[in-house]
């Protein structure tokens, strides 16, 4: 199958090491990208006419609140591809004996940022053995950030769509705003309701509130971090560093922007739509 292939031939450390050689050798220009034999296009599979067979190698973006997380892997699930978050990769290599184990905890230890050399060698591991189990794709979350991670990673693997969520900030920021956490059992919640009339023929932005069950409601408490200066710096920073990435994937027609149109029963069909996989949604509904 091509997409295995693709995968293979890709999630080699060899290949990480090229390229983060590579990358650290010179500036780059679109046509070096486009010379780089390992980076070129070969049977891609995704014009295919069944979207559910077709292999899904897919980055997620989103602002921290967007409710990313919770997309990708719910996309995961219905198109039997994993769900790939680099923190997770970062805490389960922490949690092993693995090479890079040791390394890393003195990195995290010194309070250091984990470098893109380090992440791109337990994603393209991750990756390695991913094609070894069988999986067709991945859904990436957390991955890339920048536009060198970026890069390297367009070394490793092929990357088919990425998909960029959008939320209107200042629905955004009430989000965040109404986030909880249950001190006894560590729910989280979110206590924000939102309904705004929509404008310009815009449908109205409905997003339900996620209320805990009843012996947690006197024991939620909002995390230290959720004060509205904390959450807009964040959502700067993010917007400050992600707008390059989402330069990089436009330039090279891969980025889906998507704007959510309110919470996940409202948002899911249509996202689903705009990924061509509603008749998969259809089928999975039916089935269930
Ligand atoms: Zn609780």
């Amino acid at each position: 199958m091509a997409a295995r292939t693709r995968l293979m031939r890709r999630a080699t450390a060899r290949n990480v090491r090229e390229a983060v050689r590579w990358m650290s050798s010179s500036e780059i220009s679109d046509s070096d990208m486009r010379c780089r034999p390992s980076v070129s296009h070969k049977g891609s599979s995704s014009s295919s006419s069944d979207p559910g067979l077709r292999s899904v190698q897919w980055v997620f973006l989103g602002c921290p609140g967007v409710g990313k997380g919770t997309y990708a892997s719910r996309l995961s699930r219905l198109v039997s591809v994993p769900h790939i978050a680099t923190g997770d990769l970062v805490r389960d290599e922490l949690a092993s004996s693995g090479p890079l184990s040791k390394q890393l905890a003195e990195i995290v230890n010194q309070g250091h940022l984990v470098s893109d050399e380090i992440i791109i060698n337990l994603l393209s591991k991750r990756l390695e053995d991913g094609v070894n189990k069988g999986e067709s794709g991945f859904i990436l979350d957390g991955f890339p950030r920048t536009t060198r991670q970026a890069e390297i990673l367009g070394g490793v693997t092929e990357i088919d769509l990425v998909v960029n969520l959008r939320l209107r900030e200042d629905i955004l920021l009430t989000k965040c705003l109404g986030r909880r956490i249950c001190s006894q059992c560590g729910g989280n919640f979110n206590v924000a309701s939102i309904d705004i009339k929509g404008e310009n023929g815009r449908p109205d932005i409905i997003m339900a509130p996620i209320l805990p069950p009843e012996h947690c409601m006197s024991k939620l408490i909002t995390r230290a971090d959720d004060t509205r200066e904390v959450v807009k710096e964040r959502l700067r920073v993010y917007h400050e560093m992600s707008e390059p990435v989402e330069e990089f994937y436009r330039k090279r027609g891969k980025l889906l922007e998507f704007e959510l149109p309110g919470g996940i029963s409202e948002s899911w069909p249509k996202l689903l739509q705009a990924l061509k996989l509603n008749n998969l949604g259809e089928e999975q509904s039916a089935a269930a």
